[in-house]
């Protein structure tokens, strides 16, 4: 049967009305698929105003509402001196110190140390704009909050531990202690000599004295301030790079004097070794770090390079903090040292570190370089009564001088030149040696000293020794790494202990937000 097209009623228009409209679909397609897509234009030129809720600028549990709130906690009396803005008086109100410690305690947390990059920040970053009520405070103001008040910051982070040794956060069982070295805002090759700071400091003394002279009509008033202010900051530099030379030239022998250099961007930082091997102009941080929970309990910033002296002064930092003294105290090699030792047992505090084995130290500079063990200082008898060694051919080593090293006093004896060079076993006894006769060391270890090395060998002094690098280094760093203070950006030792003091407290806050704080939602439903 062929195929056959049905007309029923109403069905020919029908299917002529289809055959149209599928014509007319295909149409639009071919046409839609020749056309060009169409997106929304982004328009960088328009100015709008938008509405903002400023407490939802952040989250419930954001950083930034704890440090408010543990910053609202603190008595801030110490800062309100200086202020000049007062009720009933006209003029504008001064930022309250809650909230420019809060500002810097955020912008630490986030690696800003810039007055200038807070400024920027209050601009568009919520935290900021929350913490300020959407508000900009200018960069000037920021810088100098952060170091004018001395006093009232060292009260702050006093007041800080008290917070937190009131919520059992600190126990002062285990203090430990331990050195970074961090960069000072001046180039190496800042370092000059004492006579070129000299002519630089009279240049300077002509140039503001010549800047002083210059008349209104030369310079805007504004910009002749800014360059006198320059050219007085530049002289007092050197005024205090001379200072600073009187310093060192009174700790270096006669040859050193010629070789000593300061700093003329900033007097008071030394050049130290750092972490990498290589040398720069630093300051010397001492951290104090409680073992309980890792709060920072004292810090402390020296321009000393090395360790040794600093154990003394840092336990010194704790007890004017807490008005009491840690039971012990952990550091590693670097402050182990026969007088701090001593001074640890003196104060009642037990001392934990690494044995720095001297012993010999002193006698084997000639062992292991060819000595035949015959003639290791071993071999040489101590004579009392003449205080001298007899060497094993039978020649007298005299009393030279005395060595003091980290654990202990080393005396040394000498052979006569005469006597060593023309020795037939010289080859076997002192082969390298071509100057001087033989000598040997004669060591004396304290009591205390001797103790401590018996302590250090017990499994329990270890197993505490070996809980030192996490304690102990984690806010080193965090401190740089974290808030990104590996170099200062404030000059001069005041200065710098300040802005190690924010970082440090900084450090505890986020301590405490971390083990204490509760978003106020939380708090209201763990009540529930
Ligand atoms: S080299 Fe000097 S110290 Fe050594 S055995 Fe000879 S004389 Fe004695």
């Amino acid at each position: 049967m062929g195929s056959e097209q049905v007309n029923l009623p109403g069905w020919g228009s029908l299917c002529q009305s289809d055959q149209h409209g599928e014509e007319a679909a295909a149409q639009k397609d071919q046409e839609k698929s020749a056309a060009k897509p169409r997106y929304e234009a982004i328009d960088r030129e328009q100015l709008f105003w938008r509405t903002v809720n400023v407490e939802r600028l952040i989250a419930p549990d954001h950083a930034a509402r704890a440090i408010w709130e543990f910053v609202g906690k603190l008595d801030l009396s110490g800062y309100s001196g200086e202020v000049r803005a007062v009720e009933g008086k006209a003029g504008r109100p001064a930022w309250g110190p809650r909230l420019l410690i809060s500002l810097w305690v955020y912008a630490y947390g986030q690696g800003v140390g810039s007055a200038r990059a807070i400024e920027e920040l209050c601009e568009w970053e919520g935290a900021y704009q929350w913490l300020t009520g959407a508000t900009v405070v200018n960069a000037h103001t920021l810088s100098d909050f952060r170091v004018k008040h001395d006093a009232a910051l060292k009260g702050l982070f006093v007041q800080i531990l008290g917070v937190l040794s009131a919520d059992g956060l600190i126990t002062l069982e285990r203090v430990m202690q331990d050195g970074t070295k961090i960069r000072a805002s001046a180039a190496s090759g800042s370092f000059r000599s004492r006579e070129r700071v000299e002519r630089a400091l009279q240049q300077a003394a002509e140039q503001v004295e010549a800047v002083e002279q210059m008349s209104e009509e030369e310079t805007s008033r504004r910009a002749a301030k800014a360059r006198q202010r320059a050219q007085r900051e530049r002289e007092e530099r050197l005024g205090l790079a001379l200072e600073e030379f009187k310093k060192l030239e009174a700790e270096a022998s006669v040859k050193d004097k010629k070789k000593t250099r300061v700093s003329t961007s900033d007097p008071q930082a030394r050049v130290m070794k750092q972490p990498d091997g290589g040398f720069a102009p630093s300051y010397n941080v001492q951290v104090n770090t409680d073992a309980a929970n890792g709060v920072v309990v004292a810090v402390g910033v020296v321009q000393a390079g090395n360790d040794f002296e600093q154990l003394v002064p840092g336990l010194d930092r704790v007890e004017d903090n807490f008005g009491k003294t840690p039971q012990q105290v952990v550091t590693d090699g670097g402050y182990v040292s026969r007088d701090n030792i001593v001074e640890m047992k003196l104060r009642g505090v037990e001392f934990i570190g690494p044995q720095c084995d001297e012993a010999g130290k002193g006698q084997s500079s000639y062992e292991g370089r060819g000595v035949s063990p015959q003639y290791h200082s071993s071999q040489f008898v101590y004579e009392g009564a003449s205080d001298s060694y007899r060497c094993p051919q039978g020649k007298i080593l005299s009393y030279e001088g005395k060595e003091e090293r980290h654990t202990q006093v080393s005396y040394r004896y000498r052979a006569q030149r005469s006597a060593c060079q023309g020795c037939p076993v010289k080859g076997q006894c002192c082969p390298g040696n071509q100057v001087t006769g033989r000598s040997v060391h004669r060591s004396e270890e304290l009591a205390e000293v001797a103790e401590f090395r018996h302590k250090m060998q017990s499994e329990q002094a270890r197993e505490i020794y070996r809980q030192r690098a996490q304690v102990a280094e984690t806010p080193n760093l965090w401190i740089k790494a974290k808030f990104g203070l590996r170099q200062f950006s404030v000059r001069g030792l005041s200065k710098v202990g300040m802005e190690a003091l924010w970082a440090c407290l900084t450090y505890n806050i986020r301590v405490w937000i971390r083990l204490r704080w509760r978003p106020l939602g939380e708090v209201a439903t763990a009540a529930v």
